[in-house]
């Protein structure tokens, strides 16, 4: 059976992927530095009485912090202390129930694993009334509808999208277009620089309606009430009723054609490309034995990009990864690899390009290997149940000096809430039961071990999950 990893050519809207290695300099874009400075700035910067009261519009006061958040350079914890610290918050404050989505599509993912990538249950329409390529005029920008145009274009030049534009634009490629919420999902995916398999695909499925009770759908009217002038849709195909756009969710016919540019003015703008393999210009090297032979060893990946902990014995050696089975599956834009590996590089010089087998015979030698858990890494690396492990095994072979990979769960914000929740207000009663204020939560799961202060070795053996 296909691993649900793997690119389904049918359902793989990611065409273009290279697999070849560039060399061109690599694009950071401006609004998100890769540095912890930078994050750190953008956590000093959130004001969260003007988030909740626009968050909802284009140029709202959202926080920015999705790529940070993504990359592991802050924590949900992190944030809401930092915020809370300044603005003391109630825990049904508009901020604190965002993060809990996050965690929600976490939770889903720990109790669902890779079914979280195919439809969770049916939706509006049979799966085979959705076509399986994004079409070309949608991946150019080019629909003629200017809400779907600009959105598609401020995804490609910034690398991050409001979340309601990725409503509007998700809205409109399933239900509108006709198009499998997977094959928008991993070209959205590809472009972001947050990209997250659990908050993008559910987000997907919820607005696709097979991992939520009805089908998302907004109007012109809707983009007219929360985005800029340019943004504005009257005339063009979503400028229906909302009874008229649920039926059309319903109703197996396409409702958009490619429309000329007559009403954006915009001419489209060429999809950049994604790629399968870090650039040559990057310094990326296929695993090396002698470096880490006899020695402690830490492993930094793309979700682990915070400080390294303070008190690391000297001698450990921090080695940067990249697993060729992840990216085989999942491409990314240059801007992406360009900000994790900013980022990487500077937390080690060494950074390797491999494959889970090739590392787990390579890190064999090494005395003992540590690193903290993410769950993008589990389908590769870790248990490929999807109820299980609290604290991810080792994979078979992996480092059997040191009994495996010492993985280190990250520190949650919300309590662990066992029972599979399949709505996140399920999920969130349980969340939050009894607590009235965001110091009620901080101090839930009190956080043993701050980046960089308390001993790893501890950690892991005391922590309770990722
Ligand atoms: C179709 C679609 C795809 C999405 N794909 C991703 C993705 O790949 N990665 C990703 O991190 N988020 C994704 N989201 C959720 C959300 O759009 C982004 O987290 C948010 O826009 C990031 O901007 P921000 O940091 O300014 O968010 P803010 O509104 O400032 O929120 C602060 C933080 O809370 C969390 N958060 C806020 N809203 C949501 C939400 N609806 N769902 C989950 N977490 C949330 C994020 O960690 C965010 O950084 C997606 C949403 C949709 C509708």
């Amino acid at each position: 059976m296909r691993n649900r990893h793997q690119a389904d050519p049918q359902l793989d809207g990611i065409d273009g992927a290279s697999v070849l290695p560039f060399a061109a300099p690599m694009p950071i874009h401006a609004s998100h530095p890769p540095t912890m400075d930078a994050a750190l700035a953008r956590l000093a910067a959130v004001q969260p009485s003007a988030y909740a009261r626009t968050r909802n519009a284009i140029e709202g006061a959202v926080t920015g912090l999705s790529p940070y958040i993504t990359h592991g350079l802050l924590s949900l914890r992190q944030v809401l202390a930092e915020v809370n610290a300044r603005h003391p918050l109630d825990v049904q404050h508009k901020l604190v129930y965002e993060l809990g989505w996050r965690a929600f599509f976490r939770h889903v993912w720990q109790h669902r694993g890779d079914d979280i990538l195919q439809s969770l249950h049916a939706g509006p329409l049979p799966e085979g009334a959705y076509d399986r390529e994004l079409p070309e005029d949608i991946r150019q920008a080019r629909t003629g509808v200017p809400v779907i145009d600009r959105a598609v274009e401020t995804l490609y030049t910034t690398g991050t999208l409001h979340n309601h534009a990725r409503m509007w634009l998700a809205s409109y490629v399933v239900h509108l277009r006709k198009v499998h919420w997977r094959a928008g999902a991993d070209w959205l995916y590809g472009h972001l620089l947050d990209g997250d398999l659990a908050s993008n695909h559910l987000s997907w499925q919820w607005v696709a309606g097979t991992g939520s009770s009805k089908p998302y759908v907004f109007n012109a009217e809707n983009v007219a009430r929360y985005a800029p002038t340019d943004w504005h849709s009257f005339g063009s195909a979503v400028d229906l009723s909302y009874a008229a756009l649920d039926a059309w969710a319903h109703a197996s016919s396409r409702r958009a054609k490619p429309e000329t540019s007559a009403l954006t003015g915009f001419g489209g703008m060429e999809q950049p490309a994604v790629r399968r393999a870090p650039g040559s210009a990057m310094g990326v090297t296929a695993p090396e034995v002698a470096l880490i032979a006899g020695k402690k060893v830490w492993l930094v990946h793309p979700w682990s990009l915070g400080p390294l902990p303070a008190d690391l014995a000297p001698d450990t050696v921090i080695v940067g990864l990249y697993l060729k089975d992840f990216h085989d599956v999942w491409p990314w834009s240059d801007a992406r690899w360009a900000f994790v590996d900013t980022r990487m590089a500077a937390l080690t010089p060494i950074r390797w390009w491999t494959d889970v087998a090739s590392l787990a015979v390579v890190l064999r030698e090494a005395s003992a290997v540590q690193g903290r858990w993410d769950q993008h890494l589990r389908p590769w690396i870790g248990c490929s149940s999807s109820t299980e492990p609290q604290r991810a095994p080792a994979a078979p072979g992996m480092a059997p000096a040191a009994g495996g990979v010492d993985w280190v769960p990250d520190s949650p914000l919300f309590p662990e809430v066992p029972l599979r929740c399949d709505s996140f207000s399920q999920w969130w009663r349980r969340a939050v039961k009894g607590l009235q204020t965001a110091d009620d939560l901080l101090a839930q799961a009190p956080d043993p071990d701050p980046v960089g202060s308390a001993s790893l070795v501890a950690t892991a053996r005391r922590a309770p999950g990722p």
